[in-house]
């Protein structure tokens, strides 16, 4: 029973469905943060005294192990940040600025549609756009023909719809855009929570992290980048801690990650963080993986017992997230009445309003699993959703 680690499962009777929103925490990470703020607060990487000493180890020892985690060679590699909003804003103002062509899919989360719009790229300028169709596929012909045609590009991709669940076959989208000499942003902030990423193995350029999502505290998170492109990488914001030397006619920068990492880091959720990954290492993403493959074949087949249910993509290549509708209904009036029935989940675009506009939604209904959840969360899931129906007929 995993919720047994998890503290807000004793100290709430709410059945939380809404895993891609966000996480609950282990004990282990919870702990971490009294811990830092009651015992040794400090700022990282300036003052010498003991407990600075102590947050600035703990801190660069958290960035090891998310290193060993993803298996970056480098914990130089490694770069804290907000959440993957901040780390795709990031990558997209300091390198992929100089691109002519960004290329994108249909699935993206606004965090990787928006900060193109503000460089002033729309479709067909300065953007281009590989469709997904209405299984939500990722159009491979379509995708080489646009790299074909725009070699030396930047595609900025998600590896799993927070919408859908639906998982694109990263691998193939990175060997393919490597084909044509163009660099890779992954956008895995639904990744880490349901399975194990190799950046070597997948020869990823850039790699967003969520540390929230990934059961550690809300804003931190991380972008990989890959060794070659570290040098060719400027930092977007400057300031405290990012600087060798600085006088009124210039100033110098210390080398990666610290230049990257302006100004006062979340310290204890950057510590928190690394907790989550021991407690995941900890489980296990065979148990993990295991437990959520269960768990969302139960879920598949208890909702398509549901009168006019509508599904929008296979279960197959999908993981986390099952979004559907009813006929005839509005998603946002089961919203209100499952939160009367103590069930979290969200109702809505989930942020990816171009998908729902393809598909001629407004938005949809969305369950989405961690490994913590039950079969019984789901029945009395499906019990809800049953008097939510009859409520509504
Ligand atoms: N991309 C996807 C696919 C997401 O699900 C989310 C969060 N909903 C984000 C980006 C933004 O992540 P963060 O909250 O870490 O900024």
């Amino acid at each position: 029973m995993f919720k047994n680690d998890f503290p807000y499962f004793s100290n709430s009777d709410i059945v939380y469905l809404d895993n891609a929103a966000t996480t609950q925490k282990p004990k282990e990470v919870i702990t971490s943060q009294v811990e830092y703020y009651e015992k040794y607060c400090a700022n990282t990487h300036r003052s010498s005294f003991g407990d600075a000493n102590k947050a600035t180890l703990n801190y660069e020892n958290a960035r090891k192990t998310l290193q060993k985690f993803i298996n970056a060679p480098t914990k130089e590699q490694i770069i804290f940040t907000k959440g993957v909003t901040e780390s795709i804003n990031f990558i997209a103002s300091s390198y992929a600025k100089k691109f002519d062509k960004v290329i994108i899919s249909s699935l993206e989360h606004h965090s990787n549609i928006v900060p193109w719009h503000m460089q002033g790229r729309t479709l067909g300028e300065g953007l281009e756009v590989v469709s997904c169709n209405d299984n939500l596929d990722f159009d491979f012909v379509e995708y080489e023909d646009i790299l074909k045609q725009n070699p030396n590009s930047f595609v900025s991709i998600t590896h799993i719809s927070n919408a859908f669940g639906k998982i694109h076959d990263i691998k193939a989208i990175i060997k393919l855009a490597h084909k044509y000499k163009s660099v890779v942003m992954i956008d895995g902030a639904q990744s880490l929570a349901h399975m194990n990423i190799d950046v070597q193995d997948l020869d990823v350029d850039f790699f967003a992290i969520s540390a929230h999502k990934t059961f550690g505290p809300t804003g931190v998170g991380a972008i990989y980048v890959k060794e070659s492109l570290l040098k060719e990488l400027e930092p977007y914001q400057t300031g405290g801690a990012t600087i060798h030397e600085v006088d009124f006619l210039s100033s110098t920068m210390l080398d990666s990650p610290y230049k990257f990492e302006a100004g006062t880091q979340n310290i204890a959720g950057v510590i928190g963080f690394a907790k989550a990954l021991e407690y995941l290492e900890k489980v296990g993403y065979e148990a993990i993986m295991k437990q959520e493959h269960e768990l969302y074949e139960y879920l598949t087949d208890q909702l398509s017992k549901l009168p006019n249910i509508i599904f929008y993509n296979d279960t197959e290549d999908s993981i986390g997230s099952k979004s559907f509708n009813f006929k005839n209904i509005i998603h946002d009036d089961i919203g209100i009445l499952l939160d009367k029935m103590k069930i979290a989940l969200r109702v809505g675009h989930h942020c990816a309003q171009p998908i729902m506009k393809q598909l001629n939604i407004k938005g949809t209904i969305r369950v989405s699993i961690a490994f913590y959840n039950t079969k019984e969360d789901i029945d009395k899931l499906i019990t809800a959703l049953k008097k939510a129906l009859d409520m509504l007929r």
